[in-house]
């Protein structure tokens, strides 16, 4: 029994890191590894290159986004119903109910980044919605859906705060 439980606690630990793992892969800057873009001398903003370059790390985040909502739904189908144990099961029912809100914000996220490379191929890409500057290169790499630039997202976000704080 003693190891019984030993083995349970074990197996829990290793789903909630597999759990925070996936938050983090969820969130707007997942990239590991890309070479960050370098601009010749005198290259215009949002050159071909560079939309290109975008244009491949939004397809790319799109790529690992969709392996994970896969993933996530083998996961839930190998180890649904598993557990004749009802304490067991509610367990397993919150880690499921994690797992879909996570497969939530990803299908969100794949949204926004289908709506993104639509923008960038319809030229309409890497200046601010509000004010209308460049976005920025650097900043772009960081968040390639961004559609605000630093200042107005900033300001945006103060006035949400005051809004709903
Ligand atoms: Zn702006």
């Amino acid at each position: 029994m003693a190891a019984d439980a030993k083995a349970k606690t074990a197996t829990k630990k290793r789903t909630a890191t597999t759990a925070r793992k996936k938050a983090a892969t969820a969130s707007d800057s997942p990239f590991r590894n890309f070479t960050p873009y370098k601009p010749k001398r005198n290259e215009e903003y949002m050159s071909e290159g560079q939309l290109a370059h975008l244009r491949e790390m939004l397809v790319n985040w799109r790529h690992d986004l969709m392996e994970e909502v896969d993933r996530t739904v083998n996961h839930m189908q190998d180890e649904a119903a598993n557990f004749p144990d009802p304490a067991d099961r509610a367990t397993q029912e919150e880690e499921f109910s994690i797992e879909l809100r996570t497969r939530d914000r990803e299908r969100k996220l794949i949204k926004k980044i289908d709506g993104t490379i639509e923008r960038l191929d319809q030229d309409d890409y890497g200046y601010c919605d509000t004010c209308g500057i460049e976005i920025g290169l650097r900043r772009l790499e960081a968040r390639p859906t961004a559609t605000q630039c630093v200042d107005c997202k900033a300001l945006d976000e103060i006035k949400e705060r005051q809004l709903h704080g």
